[in-house]
């Protein structure tokens, strides 16, 4: 079901290790990526750009098969949705905002001044984006945990206006038709969030991006935001992509990835276990376990026979595992597997080896990592504290998960008073005349004509 990449005759570099940068042309990835997506969404992203209102209503029709009455969610709805939740879900959607609340409430940053010389101090700023817009997924799942793991960072770092949206279900049940999930929606009332659309992929990602007016032009169904960030399939993701400079996104958070680093001592039902929790999001989820000891391969492939024969979304995850994106990669030793790991650059990657910890440490390039036998990815999907928004497809090696610095901008206050810019004019005439911007040092001599006259 999952096939073998043997990377133990793979190239090494002078130190006799592999060497990383060819591994990331060697790892697994999905045949469609963000960059194949690119040219599907494109005319979706510009639909929406011409039509605004009647673009959401004709592409929900098309990709969600929803006939929308109202883009936006009416607010009477979102208490609706609440009172009717699942006493059980409410309480772990309670717990899982408030373990997110705690994290992401450290994260919070101070504004900090540094007094660069006597008179002249540089200060570092702290402020909120004014708008974003948090996309939730809801195609082949509905995600109520991407309503906590958006809105509670947004939220600690003090941005004023909020925006969620999410696919229209068209299975809802009677009271939501044509609506995004009610689980959404409740998670959306125990935040307070009020302003809920019922638009989802990448013309949802075009919506909060140009905004949408009204068939007359002339009303705002959806203001423009500054920022939108949230999880999605590979649409999604190359959504954020093209819009990308228009708007600011967190990262490309696209079809999920598991990567396992394990040696003989992890257990192949938790590992096999794992594995297939991450494969049921998408048919393009990628489960990729990195292992020195062959043992533990085979036994990790019976496990994956019995349990994916076992599970509900035998059909997606089957796909997902047979996909030219997950594999099981065998190396000489858990060094080379580091070298691999850190090549790949997963979305997730969990630590199953003796000292997990300490070989935790050394990762390098992954957007979450979960140390030992206690610690699966599906507990960072609901309710860790951590956040679930996380790069894929490489980007961990630049991108980190979604948090509160996604939301705020730092920005430089300069004051200096006479004589400290009066000290260093001397050095920032010789730069203008380096650069030969003569007017910049004009711009700081005419401050001191007296003197030269
Ligand atoms: P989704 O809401 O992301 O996508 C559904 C939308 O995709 C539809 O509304 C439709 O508009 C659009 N779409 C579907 N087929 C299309 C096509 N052929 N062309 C253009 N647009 C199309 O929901 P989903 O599909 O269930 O995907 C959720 C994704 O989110 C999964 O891939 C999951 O792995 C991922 N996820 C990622 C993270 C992360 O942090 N990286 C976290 C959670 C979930």
């Amino acid at each position: 079901m999952i096939r073998r990449l043997d990377l133990r005759d793979a190239q090494r570099g002078p130190s006799g290790r592999l060497d990383s940068r060819s591994l990331r042309n060697a790892v697994p990835r999905a045949s469609i990526g963000v960059e194949q997506a690119l040219e599907a969404v494109r005319p979706i992203c510009e639909q929406v750009r011409v039509d605004g209102l009647n673009a959401l209503i004709d592409l929900t029709e098309r990709f969600d098969g929803v006939r929308l009455e109202h883009v936006r969610v009416p607010h009477a709805a979102l208490g609706r949705a609440l009172e009717s939740l699942d006493a059980e879900v409410t309480a772990a959607l309670q717990e899982s905002i408030a373990r997110a609340r705690r994290v992401h409430a450290a994260q919070r940053r101070s504004d900090h001044t540094t007094q660069v010389v006597p008179g002249g101090t540089v200060t570092e700023r702290w402020v909120p984006v004014g708008r974003v817009g948090l996309y939730v997924p809801g195609g082949l799942a509905v995600y109520p945990s991407s309503v906590v793991m958006n809105v509670v960072p947004a939220q600690e770092a003090g941005v004023e206006s909020i925006a969620v949206t999410s696919p229209a279900q068209k299975d809802n049940p009677p009271g939501f038709e044509g609506l995004p999930h009610p689980t959404i929606l409740a998670a959306c009332a125990l935040l307070g969030v009020d302003e809920v659309y019922a638009v989802g992929g990448a013309q949802a990602v075009a919506m909060f991006a140009y905004g949408a007016r009204d068939a007359d032009d002339e009303l705002w169904a959806c203001e423009p935001v500054d920022v939108v960030t949230g999880p999605g399939n590979v649409y999604v993701a190359a959504a954020k992509r093209l819009l990308q400079g228009l708007i600011g996104i967190d990262s490309e958070a696209g079809p999920t990835e598991i990567a396992i680093l394990a040696d003989d001592t992890a257990d192949p039902v938790h590992v096999a276990a794992d594995l297939i929790s991450q494969a049921e999001h998408d048919p393009l989820a990628a489960s990729v376990l990195v292992t020195d000891s062959e043992a533990l391969a085979d036994a990790v492939d019976a496990e994956l026979a019995r349990q994916v024969a076992a599970t509900k979304h035998v059909e997606r995850v089957t796909t997902a595992l047979s996909g030219p994106q997950s594999a099981t990669v065998l190396v000489t030793d858990v060094e080379d597997g580091l070298a691999v790991v850190d090549a790949y650059a997963a979305e997730h990657l969990e630590i199953q080896t003796a000292d997990a910890d300490a070989v935790a440490a050394r990762v390098r390039n992954a957007g979450a990592v979960f140390v030992g036998a206690w610690s699966p990815v599906s507990l960072g999907d609901y309710c860790a504290g951590s956040n679930h928004v996380l790069p894929t497809g490489g980007c961990a090696i630049h991108s980190s998960g979604l948090s509160v610095q996604s939301f705020l901008r730092g920005i430089h206050v300069v004051n200096y008073d006479r004589a400290a810019l009066q000290e260093v004019a001397h050095h920032v005439l010789a730069l203008s005349a380096a650069e030969d911007l003569p007017a910049h040092g004009q711009a700081v001599s005419a401050r001191f004509r007296d003197q030269r006259d």
